[in-house]
This record gives C-alpha cells, structure tokens and sequence, in this order.
C-alpha cells in the first residue's frame, strides 16, 4: 500500500525498515487505499517479529500476460526458461543480478533476482512478493530479498524447450508486439550497421572505445573484439541482430586474430567491413533471442543464429518433378 509521511525522519527510512504508527489516516486515492502519517501520528521502530504474518493465499494470484508496470502484491506461478547471473555495477557497488525468463502459459517475461533463490532452468515455481518494472518498454519481473520462492510441481505450466523452439514467425508482426522474450526469425541478410567488424573495447565495461575513450572511464586500452550488426529482411519488416564475436567468427568465417592480421596488410577497417558484408549479403538466417524495441526498430541479441542452407540439389529435383508434372 502506498503511505505518505509527513514530516519524516531527517536521516530517512531505510527500506525493510518495520514501523509501529498509531493514529495513521487511511484515504481513497485513484480508487486505492492509501495511508498518511500525519502530525498526530505516533511512529516508532519494531520489530520485525511483531508484523502479522500474512497468508500467501491472501496475495491475488496473476497471470504473466496480465501483469502491469509498477504492479506488486501479486503471486505468479511459472516455470524457469532460462537463468544466468551477471555482475553489474550499482552505484561503487558491484553486485550479482540473476536474470532471465520465466513463463506460464500465458506468456513470459524478463527476470530480475538481486537475491540468489537458486533458480535452475526447468524449476516451477510459485512466487509472491516481487514487482513489475518497465525498462526499454519491456516489462520485467524483479525480485529482491523480500520475495519468496517456492517450488511446486507445475504440470500445468509450459515445457521450457517448447517456448524457446516455437517457429519463426513474421518480423511485422514481432515489431507490432513490440518485441518479446522468445522470438524466432528467419531472414535475409540485406545489411550491416556500423559498428560491425573489429571494434575496440573498454577493459572494465565492454563498452565501444571511441579514439581511445570509453564514455564512463576515460582513457583506456581497448580491447579487439569482433562484431556484427546485422539487419535481417523476411519481407514483412526488418530487424537489426546484434551477432557477438563467436557468432560473427562462425558466419563470416573469418577469426578475430585473422581480421586483426588483415588490417594489419591492408590498414583501412573499412575494407575489412567490406569483406564481412560481402560474405553475409543475401544468407538466409535462422535467430532466436530476445527481441527489444526503440525508435529504430526491433534489435535482436540472439541466444542463437543458424544458417539456413538452401539445398540446391534438393531444390533443382523438386523443381523438374514439378515441370515433369505438367501437361
Ligand atoms: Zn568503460
């Protein structure tokens, strides 16, 4: 519930903080209620021990497809499609986020666990006490060390490999979805975006070194790394796959020490871009990953990219069948 306090504490309150306050004013805001604590409300620190303890099947249970931005107070039951942790960097403090996909059968959304619940791909799960965030325009489930996991058997719930191995499907119609958490596409490369080919990158926060500079921390010695930005067309749309350095190497054929080497004898990256296009115009793609989108479109960051051979002996046998068959 929502609470407001006037005159709080000068040195604040800490979140997780339990309080005692006698004489709250409870109100109706936007159809919700919503404490005050006023000048005639007495407050003061408790103990945790003293909160009454509130049965989960008090918490209204929600489905995936119909969670909002900023909702809490819910409990969701889904399986865990997939789980990694990351460090990240929250204010001087690093700290390990785990994050992820989990789903029901309604859907799935992005997860955020910034408390380790020992999540593993596969699990059911029931959980209570997290809350919506949007970022990017995409819906995120965060769970901090407030909420509760539990485990349940889950038969009801969706087979992990299944949501991950559902068939391509249109560009237009993932762009008008605005991306999604799953998505699989197959297309033909028309284009690359810059920066695609060997780009330079700052050692502590991967990000792309301008002349020498990365953004956050100043000069620095970059490090190679290779990379494509690829645009994919399937005739209904386009979309952008940002290919990692082991993707890359794989498509174009060429490794980041062999490309290092080429620019070297030949020191213009441009022609190196070249290259790397002219290898990759006109390959039909198979991407899956997670898709997001902004002002330029949807970007894909693939959990996987395969090539979609056109068998041609195949094809040409097809083909006379089909002219054999005419009258
Ligand atoms: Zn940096």
């Amino acid at each position: 519930m929502r609470f407001t306090w006037w005159d709080p504490p000068r040195e604040g309150v800490e979140r997780g903080t339990v309080l005692r306050a006698v004489g709250a004013e409870v109100r109706e805001f936007r159809g919700r209620p919503e404490v005050t604590f006023t000048w005639k409300t007495r407050v003061a620190p408790a103990s945790p021990a003293e909160l009454p303890r509130v049965d989960s099947d008090e918490i209204p249970f929600r489905l995936v497809r119909d969670l909002r931005p900023a909702e809490e107070g819910f409990r969701i039951e889904v399986r865990v499609v997939r789980v990694a942790p990351k460090s990240v960097t929250v204010g001087t403090e690093r700290r390990v986020v785990h994050e992820g996909l989990v789903a029901d059968r309604t859907g799935g959304i992005a997860l955020s666990a910034w408390s380790d619940f020992g999540l593993k791909v596969g699990e059911a799960v029931r959980i209570a006490g997290g809350y919506v965030r949007s970022f990017r325009g995409r819906a995120s489930l965060v769970l901090d060390e407030r909420s509760t996991v539990v485990r349940v058997d889950g038969t009801d719930l969706p087979d992990p490999a299944e949501l991950l191995r559902s068939p391509p499907r249109s560009i237009a119609e993932v762009e008008d979805e605005g991306g999604g958490e799953a998505v699989a596409e197959e297309g033909v490369v028309v284009a690359l975006l810059p920066p695609s080919g060997l780009v330079y990158r700052c050692p502590t926060c991967h990000r792309a070194v301008r002349s020498g500079i990365c953004r956050v921390h100043g000069q620095v010695v970059g490090q190679a790394d290779l990379r494509a930005r690829i645009v994919l067309d399937d005739g209904t749309g386009a979309l952008t796959v940002n290919a990692n350095r082991a993707d890359t190497e794989r498509l174009w054929g060429v490794t980041l020490e062999g490309a290092q080497a080429r620019l070297r004898n030949q020191p213009d990256p441009s022609l190196l871009e070249e290259e790397m296009l002219e290898s990759l115009l006109g390959r039909r793609l198979r991407v899956r990953g997670v898709g997001t989108k902004d002002d330029f479109g949807v970007t894909l960051t693939p959990e996987s990219i395969d090539p979609v051979e056109i068998d041609l002996d195949s094809s040409a046998e097809e083909l006379a069948a089909r002219l054999a068959e005419r009258p």
